[in-house]
């Protein structure tokens, strides 16, 4: 059998090879360190390539064009009026199996382009400079001078609700080969609300449980409200003060049996459903790394405590990206991932070089939701009540002019100080996600409310009321 690695000694092991270890790992290889990265499921491209925003957007693309077939008849299309286009869940996991197939290939070009070793295998530690790599029964041991943790996430499935493991998780949405008839999405953070949009638009009938009374909770309340209305009216049945209490399943081909309790249905109830799908959080991937033998420390919640240029409390151990908790995206990953090896193998220029992590933007891909910076609420609490000031705008976008169904769009501006420096956009309604990057730039520059209005508009579009928003709230 050949080794696993080639090499026994490195400048630079990468464990895990997700969105951050790859750029982190490419970027050290291009100024031609020698390094190698480890990753155990066998797909270069981690949790992002794999089972996170790229097979998401495609099933959100297809969720849109549902939407748009449905609207298409507004705009004068004649679809045939007894046809309903029939949607073929199986054959577009096929294809997109065959995307995310070819984009591994290229991520692991990509490593070969930067000199980077691809390990296969699960590593762990076997001391402060040493890893441990298992490969089919295969075992290894490598040492390197600096080690960079980038192992992400997984889905978190409770413990203490009897027959849990019979619903499915974000993972294995990408699994299945059948779109359920009748799905419970449990959880309102980005992924619950996603996933469930997707069913929805693409005719499952859709229940979304909430804990609380709320979905997308740490949103601006303009983001929480709205969504919230448009879930309802979308036809998301969405159950508050939610409650999973159990799940059973007499055979496979018989249905799910949940168990739960709500605001809507009061006590303990049972409601069949094809599937249940978990959506309540991430936990990190720490537990089989033997951080024990290091000096590396961890949360409470298990992930890994890092300063901000990201050293563990170990003087050669690193780590970014999901695992350490913080702003758990994709660009983050790589971002911090890249600043991490300029900083330590690139030109001196790059000698202080770190991630900063304020006004990150995010989206959420239903609604469509868009934020960076501060809400309304995390604003007033840093700068003070009188010193946070809002400009709010609602209104129905164009495209909804020919249609019966009027969604709602709400852009927010957050701003302080007499000069008006805006702390926080946050818009809900369509293209926010592409509206929003351009719009960080300027925030991320500082830009004050009076930039925003003496930026000429382009018309007609909703992102030119970010011009020239006046209500002052
Ligand atoms: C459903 C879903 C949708 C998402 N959508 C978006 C989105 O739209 N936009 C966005 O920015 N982010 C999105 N994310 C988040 C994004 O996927 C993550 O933030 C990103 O992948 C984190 O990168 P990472 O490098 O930290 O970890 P990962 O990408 O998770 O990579 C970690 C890698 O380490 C490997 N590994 C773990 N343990 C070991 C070990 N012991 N030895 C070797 N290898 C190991 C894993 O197999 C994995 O390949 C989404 C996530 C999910 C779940």
């Amino acid at each position: 059998m050949p080794p696993l690695a080639k090499s026994n000694k490195y400048d630079l092991l990468v464990i895990g090879g997700g969105s951050g270890g790859l750029a982190a790992a490419r970027r050290a290889g291009s100024y031609g360190a020698r390094v190698a990265i480890i990753e155990a499921s066998g797909k270069l491209g981690g949790t992002c390539v794999n089972v996170g925003c790229v097979p998401k957007k495609v099933m959100f693309n297809t969720a849109s064009i549902a939407e748009a077939l449905h609207d298409a008849q507004q705009y004068g299309f004649d679809l045939g009026n007894d046809v309903k286009p029939k949607f073929d869940w199986n054959s577009l996991k096929g294809k997109r199996d065959a995307y995310i197939k070819r984009l591994n290939g290229i991520y692991e070009n990509n490593l070969a382009k930067d000199s980077v070793e691809y390990i296969k295998g699960r590593g762990s530690f076997a001391g402060k400079n040493k890893l441990r790599v298992e490969y089919d029964g295969q075992i290894e041991e490598i040492e390197a001078e600096k080690i960079l943790i980038a192992t992400g996430g997984h889905p978190h499935i409770p413990n203490d609700i009897p027959g849990a493991e019979l619903g499915i998780d974000s993972d294995k949405f990408f699994d299945l080969e059948q779109q359920p008839k009748k799905a419970a999405v449990v959880g309102t953070g980005y992924i619950g609300v996603e996933l469930a949009g997707i069913f929805n638009a693409l005719g499952t009938d859709t229940t979304l449980f909430t804990r609380s009374g709320e979905i997308l909770r740490t949103f601006d309340p303009i983001i929480k409200d709205t969504i919230l209305e448009e879930t309802k009216r979308e036809g998301i049945r969405l159950l508050t003060h939610a409650k999973v209490h159990s799940l059973r399943r007499e055979s496979p081909s018989n249905p799910l049996v949940v168990e739960f309790s709500s605001s809507e249905t009061g006590e303990k109830t049972t409601e069949e459903f094809d599937i249940l799908l978990w959506a309540i959080g991430r936990d990190p991937n720490t537990k089989d790394l033997n951080l024990e033998v290091t000096d590396v420390k961890t949360n409470p919640k298990g992930y890994i405590v890092v300063d901000e240029y990201q050293k563990t409390d170990a003087d050669n151990i690193y780590a970014l990206g999901d695992v350490c908790g913080v702003a758990q995206l994709t660009p983050v990953a790589i971002a911090a991932g890249r600043r991490f090896s300029d900083r330590h193998y690139g030109p001196p220029q790059f000698k202080n070089s770190k991630l900063d992590y304020s006004n990150i933007p995010t989206v959420v891909f239903h609604g469509t939701c868009g934020t960076v910076g501060l809400t309304e609420p995390e604003a007033k609490a840093k700068y003070g009540e009188d010193n946070v000031r809002t400009y709010t705008s609602k209104f129905v976008n164009m495209y909804h002019a020919m249609t019966p169904h009027k969604p709602a769009t709400a852009y927010k501006l957050v701003v302080t100080g007499p000069e008006e420096k805006v702390v926080g956009v946050h818009l809900i309604g369509r293209d926010s996600a592409e509206i929003l990057q351009g719009f960080s730039v300027a925030v991320k520059m500082g830009a004050t409310k009076e930039n925003f209005d003496s930026t000429v508009a382009i018309h007609p579009t909703s992102a030119e009321e970010l011009t020239g928003i006046v209500m002052l709230c």
